[in-house]
């Protein structure tokens, strides 16, 4: 398994952002964590990637423990925060560089070059980050995440705020990582998930409402509502608002 969170409880002064959240992940999967704001993705993968502790349960990550093995998860996770947190005044090829080295990886210069022509930098990598656009600052978060050919990838909202064109080119390049890597992405839209994963968690106030392949959620309520089914995003509605 590549992540197993069981019964993970996170409480933040009074309130209860996750509240025993427990899936596996096996190795190779591409699950979407799909929910509205304020649902509990975000903290949820900064426990993953031992950014943060939970309050109670336990998540390990390639069979590491969060809490006691957090160095050992680092090496073998590539994470793209929310946001997206960069330094605006870095150069490109800078940035990568020095996160090369904080990966104390071999071949600084080789890997870099490999990571601007996977994420198609080829043309901005002399630029700063400043003056990037939305969906080129991705990108760099992407080679960031991926640049020491992590296991496991974490990517919080990792299409937020881009536009059409911008949008299909980093769904591609993440399916495209899918290939070699597990990965796990947050997002609240519906389509996303579709597009990309083959299976979603859906969490609402912290819970998990639905863990399961799209074709066998639709069958599902499909089955339960007679008919013609329910869209994907009916689904997502129904599941995140009623109680
Ligand atoms: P999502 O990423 O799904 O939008 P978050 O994990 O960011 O959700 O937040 C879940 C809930 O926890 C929200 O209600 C949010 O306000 C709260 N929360 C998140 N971080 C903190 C924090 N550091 N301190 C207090 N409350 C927080
Ligand atoms: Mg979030």
């Amino acid at each position: 398994m590549a992540i197993i969170a069981e019964n993970i409880t996170k409480i933040y002064g009074s309130q209860k952002a996750l509240d025993n959240v427990s899936f596996h992940i096996r190795k190779g999967e591409i699950v979407g964590i799909l929910g509205p704001n304020g649902a509990g993705k975000s903290t949820l993968m900064k426990i993953i990637t031992c950014y943060k502790r939970q309050t109670s349960g336990s998540c390990t990550v390639c069979g590491y423990d969060v809490l006691e093995d957090a160095l050992e998860i680092k090496k073998r996770i590539g994470y793209l925060p929310e946001n997206n947190p960069l330094y605006p005044d870095m150069y490109v090829r800078e940035h990568l560089e020095w996160v090369a080295k904080i990966y104390h990886l071999d071949q600084i210069k080789k890997r870099v070059d490999e990571m601007i022509e996977i994420t198609g930098l080829g043309n901005e990598q002399h630029k700063k980050i400043g003056e990037l656009s939305k969906g080129y600052r991705q990108r760099v978060g992407l080679a960031n995440a991926l640049i020491h050919e992590p296991d496991v990838l974490v990517l919080d909202e990792p299409t937020s705020g881009l536009d059409p064109n911008q949008l299909i080119d980093i769904r591609k390049l993440i399916s495209d990582m899918g290939q070699k890597s597990t990965v796990l992405l947050s997002t609240h839209i519906m389509q996303e998930v579709e597009a990309m994963c083959q299976r979603v968690i859906i969490i609402s106030h912290g819970i998990v409402k639905a863990d399961d392949t799209i074709a066998n959620l639709q069958k599902r309520f499909t089955d339960k509502e007679g008919g013609n089914g329910m869209s994907m995003e009916q689904i997502f509605h129904k599941l995140t608002t009623e109680p």
